[in-house]
């Protein structure tokens, strides 16, 4: 029979979220507490008219309004089929067979699963309270590191890392690397974003981000990223062309623009998920501080987490299990509307009542 190349065989399949039984309450994908932008909404219907015709392959119309709003060249800007598209074009770019990337402990595991899919060897630095170590970084650095992926805020962990402590990362780590910053979740963060986008100008940092969690439009399949112009010269050779469907752009672009709703409901994220940690703290759990639309609640040992989540699923609640992480004893929550949250935290605390 015909066998697959060898990095194919030996890979694992990535590992999806069980969706759990129907009509279950699933907290697991960090989707959207809330809807997208009306007028994205209305953009994508009126996209609807062009199905017949190849979308715009260069995302014309998307790139001028991620440029315009973020004050950014837009000739720097690229975009992906999810930034999931991006992370994989990077790292076959970047690291061919045998060569190094390196992630933090609890990283974001496609990261793993596209160096597979390249033959890439992928190594982690260990992590402090959750949190990625711009020092741990450092020192597991060696000269077959190509590539060096940094999740900030960090998923699935929910912490982050201060923007002084990534600019000292990149300033230490050798010229040669590449350093890739994934800010899936920046929206949910309160730090200033122009320092981080300023990297992109030295030529070695690119900056991810998506249109899935903080823009609700996880289903259109939109990220992009701000690539300095040689290594964009390099990405546009490995991007499907014609990557996102015109109803997409259409949708995204909108959504750009409409900058007060995805504030708004980032801010209303915000509040319910500092309310409802607030409420598994008192009662017991030590939940790490998150500045995303999730959070990472631990237990005693991977035992208890694996009881409760199967408890939930009896409830009806499905959230993440993290062992692919080596967070075997958490798992994360996605921050549901209010009532979503209050049912969460009644099911954990009852199902911790009748645990011994
Ligand atoms: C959700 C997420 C992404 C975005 O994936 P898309 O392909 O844009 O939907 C990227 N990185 C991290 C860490 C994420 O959590």
């Amino acid at each position: 029979m015909i066998r697959p190349v060898p990095a194919i065989a030996a890979m694992a399949p990535y590992a999806v979220s069980d969706p759990g039984p129907a009509g279950a309450l699933r907290l697991n994908q960090n989707e959207s507490a809330f809807g997208p932008s009306p007028s994205a909404l209305e953009a994508g219907r009126m996209a609807l008219a062009t199905a017949a015709l190849y979308p715009d392959p260069a995302w014309r119309d998307l790139r001028a309004a991620i440029a315009e709003t973020h004050g950014l060249d837009p000739g720097q800007i690229l975009c992906g089929a999810g930034s999931m598209e991006l992370i994989g074009a990077l790292i076959r770019a970047y690291a061919g067979s045998g060569d190094v990337v390196l992630g933090s402990a609890h990283g974001y595991l496609f990261v793993a699963t596209a160096c597979a899919q390249a033959g890439a060897i992928y190594r982690t630095a260990p992590e402090r309270a959750y949190t990625a170590s711009v020092d741990a970084l450092l020192e597991a650095i060696t000269a077959e590191t190509r590539l060096v992926f940094l999740c900030n805020p960090a998923n699935p962990t929910g912490t982050r890392v201060l923007s002084g402590e990534v600019l000292r990362l990149r300033a230490e780590m050798p010229p040669d690397a590449l350093l890739v910053i994934d800010q899936a979740y920046a929206e949910f963060d309160d730090q200033e974003a122009r320092p981080l986008f300023a990297l992109a100008e030295r030529g070695d940092t690119v900056i991810l981000r998506t249109f899935s969690k903080a823009y609700a439009l996880a289903s259109a399949r939109v990220g992009w990223g701000l690539f300095p112009t040689a290594i964009g010269q390099e990405m546009r050779k490995l991007l499907n062309p014609n990557n996102i469907p015109a109803v997409s752009q259409a949708l995204a672009a909108a959504a750009m623009r409409d900058t007060a709703h995805m504030a708004e409901i980032t801010h209303r994220t915000a509040e319910i998920r500092d309310v409802f940690r607030a409420r598994l703290t008192a009662a017991g759990w030590a939940v790490p501080e998150s500045w995303t639309n999730f959070v990472l609640i631990p237990f005693a040992s991977a035992q208890a987490a694996g009881a409760a989540d199967a408890a939930l699923r009896q409830a009806g609640v499905v959230l993440r299990g993290m062992a692919g992480y080596g967070l075997g004893h958490c798992l994360r929550a996605t921050i549901g509307p209010p009532s979503d949250m209050e049912r969460l935290a009644d099911t954990l605390i009852a199902i911790r009542e009748c645990t011994p």
